[in-house]
C-alpha cells in the first residue's frame, strides 16, 4: 500500500512507467514500484514514457532558455535542466546538489596523440561533478525516485565512485541513509575517503566487486533497502543528460563518435537510449557512432561482442555464448584485474542494454591494456584537467580505432572522461615517479613496463645554485 503522499507522487508521475527491455516480453510496471528486473522474464527494465502527453520541446535549442532560470535549483542542475526528456518525477520531488556543471573541452594536443585533425577531439569532463565522477548524473535521478518511494535506506555495491556519489547525496540531502558495499583492498583511497567522510555505512566484503554486487542485491531484497546500482533504471535516465550536454556544447551538432569506457555498461546504455529518444522525437537527424572501451583485464564485453559475435539482434540476444563465457570464467576462477579500477568488472549487469545501444548507435567495442590507459591518461593530464585511469580508456580506445582506420582523422570525436584525476592519485604518482619500487608494486604487476610520458620530479640539493641549475636545465 502506498501512503497518501506516495499516491500524490504517483498521480504526478503517470507519464512514466517501467518496461522490460526485451521486446518479446515488454511487460510494464508502474513508476511507483521498486524493481531491478522484469518479474516475467528477468531481463532489465527501462523507464518509458507516454511521450504524446509529455511536453517535449520542439527543438533542442529551446533548452537554452532554461539557463536564464538558473536561480531555480532544478534548472541550475545540468541534469534536471532537461527534465522534459526524463519526466518521471514531479518537480517538487526532484533531488539535486547542482550536478552536471561539466565541461566539453576541445583538446588539440590530445587530438595529435590520438591521430585526429586539430579541432576534432573533444573531452567531456564528467569529473567536475560534485562527487568527482559522472555517477552524480544518475544518482540524483535514483535518489529522486527513492524519495518518491519514501525509502529510508539506499544501498549500492561499488568500485568506488557509485558509493561516493550515493554517500554524498544521502548526506547532503539528509533524505536517507547510505549503505555501501565494497570489495576488499581494491578501492582507491580518493573514493573510499568520500564514503567515510560523508558518513555512509560502509560494508567491506571479503571479495571483489562482482561478489559485492551479488550480495547487495540479496541484502536489498531481504531488508527492503532501495538499490541504486546501475541495474536501477532511473539512474540511467539521469545519465542520458551527459549526451544532451555534449550536444549543447557542440551547438546542437551531432558528433561522429562517442567514446566511453565500459564497466557495468550503464553509461553506454544510457547514451544509446538518449540518442534513440532524441531521434524518435525528431530533435536530431542522425545518431553518432558509439565506441565502448574495455580494459584488457576486464574485457567481457569485448570478448562477447568482437570474438563471439553476441548482438542485440532486435532483442533476440543469443544467451548461449554468454552463459558459456560466464561458466568458463567460473571454471578458470577468472577475476577482473586492471589499474582502471572503475571498470574492473567481469560481469557487467547492463550487458543486454549495452548490446541494444551498440545496435542503435552502430557501435564497436575495443580493449586496451593498462599501459595504453596510463599513457593516454598522461596525455589528458598534460593537456588540461586530468582524469582517473578508467576514464583514459576512452582516449586510448580512440587512438586504437584511429590507428585501425575505423575512426577517420577528420571525424569529430567526443571522449567521455568519467572521473576526476584526484580520485586515484596513487596510479598517477606511481606512473610519474622515478621510484622503481613504487612503479613495480603499483603498475608492474599489471603489465605496465614503461611510463612513456613520465614527468619526473627533479631531485635537488637544498642549495640556491643547485636549484637554479636544475630549473635552467629542465626548462
Ligand atoms: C562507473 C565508472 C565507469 C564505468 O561506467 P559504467 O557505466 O559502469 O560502464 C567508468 N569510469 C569511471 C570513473 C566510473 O566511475
Ligand atoms: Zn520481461
Amino acid at each position: 500500500m502506498l501512503s497518501t503522499a506516495a499516491q500524490h507522487n504517483a498521480a504526478q508521475s503517470d507519464l512514466a512507467f517501467q518496461r522490460c527491455i526485451n521486446p518479446n516480453c515488454a511487460a510494464t510496471y508502474e513508476t511507483m514500484s521498486i524493481r531491478t528486473s522484469c518479474d516475467r522474464c528477468g531481463d532489465l527494465l527501462d523507464i518509458a514514457y507516454d511521450w504524446d502527453r509529455a511536453a517535449v520541446p520542439g527543438q533542442l535549442s529551446d533548452f537554452e532558455a532554461m539557463w536564464s532560470q538558473r536561480n531555480n535549483p532544478v534548472r541550475f542542475s545540468g541534469v534536471w535542466r532537461f527534465h522534459e526528456l526524463l519526466p518521471f518525477a514531479p518537480q517538487s520531488k526532484i533531488v539535486t546538489v547542482g550536478e552536471g556543471q561539466t565541461l566539453l573541452q576541445q583538446a588539440d594536443e590530445v587530438a595529435k596523440y590520438v591521430g585526429l585533425n586539430p579541432g576534432q577531439l573533444h573531452l567531456q569532463y564528467e569529473g567536475m561533478n560534485p562527487s568527482g565522477s559522472f555517477k552524480d548524473n544518475g544518482m540524483c535521478a535514483a535518489v529522486t525516485h527513492a524519495g518518491m518511494m519514501e525509502a529510508q535506506r539506499a544501498a549500492c555495491a561499488s568500485t568506488g565512485n557509485t558509493s561516493a556519489s550515493l554517500a554524498l547525496y544521502c548526506s547532503a540531502t539528509r533524505a536517507m541513509k547510505a549503505v555501501i558495499f565494497i570489495g576488499s583492498g581494491k578501492i582507491s583511497y580518493g573514493k573510499l575517503s568520500q564514503a567515510l567522510d560523508y558518513g555512509a555505512l560502509t560494508v567491506q566484503i571479503a571479495g571483489d566487486f562482482d561478489d559485492a554486487m551479488i550480495r547487495v542485491k540479496e541484502i536489498a531484497k531481504k531488508l527492503g533497502i532501495y538499490l541504486v546500482n546501475s541495474v536501477n533504471p532511473f539512474r540511467l535516465e539521469g545519465q542520458k543528460t551527459i549526451m544532451f550536454r555534449v550536444l549543447e556544447a557542440l551547438r546542437w551538432e551531432v558528433p561522429d563518435w562517442i567514446v566511453v569506457p565500459g564497466g557495468n555498461l550503464g553509461n553506454s546504455s544510457a547514451f544509446g537510449k538518449a540518442f534513440s529518444e532524441l531521434y524518435q522525437h525528431g530533435l536530431i537527424d542522425r545518431i553518432p557512432r558509439l565506441a565502448v572501451i574495455n580494459a584488457r583485464g576486464a574485457n567481457t564485453l569485448h570478448e562477447l561482442v568482437q570474438k563471439h559475435g553476441v548482438k542485440w539482434n532486435g532483442g533476440n540476444v543469443s544467451m548461449e555464448p554468454i552463459t558459456q563465457y560466464n561458466e568458463s570464467m567460473d571454471r578458470d576462477g577468472k577475476r577482473a584485474d586492471t589499474i582502471a579500477s572503475a571498470i574492473e568488472i567481469n560481469r557487467p549487469v547492463n550487458l543486454n542494454k549495452c548490446l541494444r545501444a551498440l545496435e542503435v548507435m552502430d557501435g564497436v567495442v575495443r580493449e586496451v591494456d593498462d599501459q595504453q590507459i596510463l599513457d593516454a591518461k598522461s596525455q589528458v593530464g598534460a593537456g588540461g584537467f586530468g582524469c582517473e585511469p578508467a576514464s583514459a580508456a576512452s582516449v586510448a580506445g580512440a587512438k586504437l580505432l584511429r590507428s585501425e582506420g575505423v575512426i577517420a582523422p577528420s571525424d569529430r570525436v567526443v571522449c567521455i572522461l568519467t572521473g576526476h584525476e584526484l580520485k586515484d592519485p596513487t596510479a598517477t604518482v606511481a606512473y610519474h615517479s622515478s621510484d622503481r619500487e613504487l612503479f613495480e608494486k603499483t603498475l608492474g604487476s599489471r603489465g605496465v613496463t614503461e611510463a612513456n610520458y613520465a614527468n619526473r620530479a627533479v631531485p635537488v640539493a637544498n642549495e640556491l645554485s643547485a636549484i637554479i641549475d636544475a630549473i635552467e636545465q629542465h626548462s
